[in-house]
């Protein structure tokens, strides 16, 4: 199907992008230019005091240009009073495809503390998303 045309690529912390074909989102990367790790959970908090985070997406160029990403996934970090260090992973997925929208906000052991999924048309429906 359209999995051929997909491709996904990685934000490092620094801004260098780079292609992470088989990334699912769970295995650490490393940035192949400047070496640094992006891990969507379990970073090493007391090294990282500022917001880092990795995005990925799949493209099918099928699609008109502006609809050719279908799935976008973000990993970062959000503020939050319930973990010690104040930052609390997050993790969004949209998922154009499957009309997903879906985050988790998850503690410093990596339990989900904040769970949302919904269908995308109706989450956009709401919130800060009603300019379009
Ligand atoms: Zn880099």
């Amino acid at each position: 199907m359209s999995d051929a045309a997909a491709s996904k690529s990685g934000t490092c912390p620094n801004g260098h992008q780079f292609p992470v074909p088989d990334w699912d989102g769970t295995q650490p990367m490393t940035c192949p230019t400047c070496g640094e790790t992006v891990s969507p959970f379990g970073v090493v908090f007391d090294a990282v005091q500022i917001r880092v985070g990795a995005r990925v997406t799949a493209k099918d160029d099928s699609y008109p240009s502006k609809s050719k990403v279908r799935i976008d996934q973000k990993f970062g970090f959000e503020p939050s009073q319930k973990t010690d260090t104040g930052w609390a992973p997050v993790r969004r997925t949209i998922d154009k495809n499957e009309d997903i929208y879906e985050e988790e906000v998850c503690d410093e052991a990596g339990n989900v503390i904040h769970r949302v999924k919904e269908p995308l048309s109706k989450h956009q429906g709401h919130g800060s998303a009603k300019d379009d």
